[in-house]
C-alpha cells in the first residue's frame, strides 16, 4: 500500500510540477557586485548578449534600500527587505562601546547576519538538498547553527580583480556542482563595484572592467558545457546595486554635517557617517529634536527623517538596528562627518528609486524562457523564484513568484497555478490515505 501510494506521489508530482528533463534542476546564482544595468548599452559584450539570447533579460531590477551590499545581497539570499532581514548596514556597530568593524571584519560577526532570517542555503539543506557559496556575502555565517554545506570565504585584502582567480573560482564551483552534485551554489565576483568607486561609472576603466566581466560570463558557460550540466543547471546573474558619479572639486557645495549651524557632535552619542551618500545618528537622550531640527532642510540634497517618519516604500524604518535619525543625499552627494574623506569618483547608497542604484539581471538554463526580455522587478522576488526552481518551500519573505515565473518553462506557470511544495504534500498525504483520484 504505502510502496504503491509513492509510486502514485511521484508520478502526480512530477506530472504537476512538470521539470523539464527528469533530472533535479540545479541553480547557480552570481552576483557581479556594483554592475549597473545600463553597463552593458556602452561596451561591446558578445557573452552577455548572447545568454540574453539563450535565455531571459531583464530591463533591470530594483534593489532594497539601503542601496550597500551586505544588505542588499542577503535579501537576495533571504527575499525579505532588510528592515525584515536585519542586516541593515555593511558595518557591525554597538552603539554603547562606539565599535564598528568595516565591510570583510563584519562577515565574521556571526550575529549580525544570524538573527532570524535564514538565507536560502539552509533552507535547501532543511529540506534535503545541497547547497555551497563562494565569497558570496554572509558565507562567514552560521545561522541557527547551520552553514553552506560546501563553502569558501574570501582571504582578507583579497584582490577582487584577479581574472585568473575568477577563472579558478569558475572551476571550482563547476566541480561543486560536478562533483559533489550540490544543487545550490551562490557565486560572488568584487567587481565592477571597485573600479565603479574608484575611477567612476562613466570611466574608460569601467568599461574595461565590463569587458572583463563578459569574459567571465563566456567563460563560465563554457565550464558549464564542458562538465556536461547544460541540461540541467540554471545560472541567474544580477548584481545587489548600481553606481552613480559623485560630484565634487567644487562643483558642488559638499554636505558636512559640522559645518552645519545649530548642529554638534557633542549632542551625538553615536554616529555611522562618511560611509557615500548614508548615514544614522543616535542623539544623546533628549536631544533628539534638537539634531533633528537643525538638520532638516540644512541642505537641499540631504534628507532628514526620524526613522518612524521614514517614507514607507523604502522600508528601512522597523528594526531595532536602525538607528533614530536617518541621514540620505541626493545623487552626486556624498555625506560627511567632520570634514571631506571620502574621495570615491563613483557611489552607491543612494536612494533605490534612482536608476543609477538598479542592477542588471540575466537568467539562463533549462527552466527559463529564450530569447525573453522581461520588465523591471524587485530583488527580494528572486528569492521565491530560486525555492521554485530548486522545489523547496520558502521561507516567510517580501517576495512574490507572480513577479518572476513569467520567465520560467512549466506547464503549471502557463496555466496560472502554482503547485508548491505544501500542495504536493496534500496530494502526497491525499495519495497515501488512498482517497486522491488521478486522471
Ligand atoms: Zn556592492
Amino acid at each position: 500500500m504505502m510502496w504503491t501510494a509513492s509510486l502514485c506521489l511521484l508520478g502526480v508530482s512530477s506530472i504537476l510540477s512538470a521539470p523539464v528533463n527528469k533530472q533535479r534542476q540545479k541553480l547557480l546564482l552570481i552576483s557581479f557586485d556594483g554592475f549597473r544595468w545600463d553597463y552593458d548599452r556602452d561596451v561591446d559584450t558578445p557573452n552577455l548578449d548572447k545568454m540574453a539570447k539563450d535565455g531571459v533579460k531583464a530591463l533591470y531590477v530594483t534593489p532594497p534600500y539601503l542601496t550597500i551590499t551586505s544588505p542588499t545581497h542577503f535579501t537576495l539570499l533571504t527575499g525579505r527587505y532588510i528592515e525584515n532581514h536585519g542586516v541593515i548596514h555593511n558595518m557591525w556597530f554597538n552603539t554603547t562601546t562606539k565599535a564598528k568593524k568595516p565591510y570583510y571584519q563584519t562577515q565574521f560577526v556571526n550575529e549580525w547576519w544570524d538573527n532570524g532570517t535564514l538565507p536560502i542555503w539552509i533552507t535547501a539543506q532543511r529540506q534535503g538538498l545541497k547547497a555551497g557559496s563562494l565569497h558570496f556575502p554572509g558565507t562567514a555565517s552560521s545561522y541557527q547553527g547551520q552553514v553552506a554545506m560546501v563553502r569558501e570565504v574570501e582571504p582578507s585584502l583579497y584582490n577582487y580583480k584577479n581574472e585568473t582567480l575568477w577563472k579558478k573560482n569558475t572551476d571550482k564551483v563547476m566541480g561543486w556542482f560536478k562533483h559533489e552534485d550540490l544543487d545550490f551554489v551562490s557565486m560572488y565576483f568584487g567587481e565592477p563595484d571597485g573600479t565603479g568607486h574608484k575611477y567612476g561609472p562613466d570611466s574608460p576603466e569601467r568599461k574595461k572592467m565590463v569587458e572583463q566581466v563578459d569574459r567571465a560570463v563566456g567563460y563560465i558557460r563554457e565550464s558549464v558545457e564542458l562538465h556536461s550540466l547544460t541540461d540541467h543547471l540554471n545560472i541567474i546573474i544580477t548584481a545587489d546595486h548600481g553606481m552613480s558619479t559623485v560630484y565634487r572639486n567644487g562643483l558642488v557645495e559638499e554636505i558636512t554635517l559640522n559645518k552645519i549651524p545649530g548642529f554638534s557632535f557633542s549632542d551625538v552619542a553615536f554616529h555611522l557617517l562618511d560611509y557615500g551618500p548614508s548615514g544614522m545618528l543616535l542623539p544623546k537622550p533628549d536631544r533628539l529634536e534638537k539634531v533633528y531640527s537643525a538638520l532638516k532642510g540644512a541642505h537641499p540634497h540631504l534628507h532628514v527623517y526620524k526613522k518612524e517618519d521614514m517614507p514607507e516604500r523604502l522600508r528601512f524604518a522597523k528594526n531595532d538596528r536602525i538607528l533614530p535619525i536617518v541621514l540620505w543625499a541626493d545623487p552626486g552627494y556624498v555625506i560627511n562627518g567632520y570634514f571631506p574623506v571620502q574621495f570615491n569618483k563613483g557611489e552607491h547608497g543612494y536612494d533605490n528609486d534612482d536608476m543609477d542604484m538598479k542592477p542588471f539581471f540575466r537568467a539562463v538554463g533549462p527552466a527559463f524562457h529564450k530569447n525573453l526580455e522581461v520588465g523591471p522587478f524587485e530583488t527580494v522576488n528572486v528569492y521565491p523564484l530560486m525555492c521554485h526552481i530548486l522545489g523547496i518551500q520558502p521561507e516567510v519573505n517580501d517576495g512574490h513568484l507572480n513577479a518572476t515565473k513569467h520567465m520560467l518553462i512549466t506547464s503549471n506557470a502557463s496555466q496560472g497555478k502554482k503547485i508548491n511544495l505544501a500542495e504536493n504534500a496534500f496530494i502526497g498525504i491525499a495519495a497515501i490515505a488512498g482517497f486522491l483520484v488521478v486522471q
